[in-house]
């Protein structure tokens, strides 16, 4: 009988994640699964969802809504700032940077630019998207002590205290 994912356990999965419009966003590489301990929200709650229940060798394709990934957008997290505010710093939309904002240091990027002010948006990029995940479960195992421990996975070879 092979093992079924549950709360930390080690977790090994390739995968390939999409937009809802099919975009590929990143994907796990040739060898190298990406590899977590389950259940303590080192994945997007949805595909943690989706996992929950499965063994090694399962195949299977997660479509997540935003809520249960990165959150919808949020239009107050788009705000215009005059353009003094940032000095003499170049500003141009696309560029991105960190700033203190209510909800603690959040990164921003600009979205828009005229010559008395600059309009910047908070939200996650990919707030309000829908994902698709195409998964493979390669390992699961019972995690090590000192993997609990750490809070990470170790692969053999692995060696620190
Ligand atoms: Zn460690």
């Amino acid at each position: 009988m092979s093992q079924t994912i549950s709360q930390d356990n080690v977790v090994g999965i390739h995968y390939t994640v999409k937009t809802g419009e099919g975009q590929v966003l990143d994907q796990s590489k040739e060898g190298q699964p990406l590899q977590f301990i389950f259940g303590r929200g080192m994945l997007i709650k949805g595909l943690e969802d989706a996992l929950a229940g499965k063994s090694e060798g399962d195949k299977f394709v997660a479509e997540i809504d935003p809520a249960d990934a990165y959150g919808e957008r949020q239009e107050g997290l788009i705000q215009t700032v005059p353009r003094s505010l940032f000095g003499d710093s170049e500003v141009a939309p696309g560029m991105q940077f960190r700033a203190s904002t209510d909800q603690g240091e959040q990164s921003v990027m600009i979205v828009d630019v005229n010559d008395d002010e600059v309009t910047v948006d908070g939200n996650h990029p990919l707030a309000g998207v829908p994902l698709k995940f195409d998964v493979e479960v390669v390992e699961v195992r019972e995690a090590t002590a000192s993997e609990l421990d750490h809070g990470h996975v170790h692969n053999e070879g692995d060696d620190h205290a």
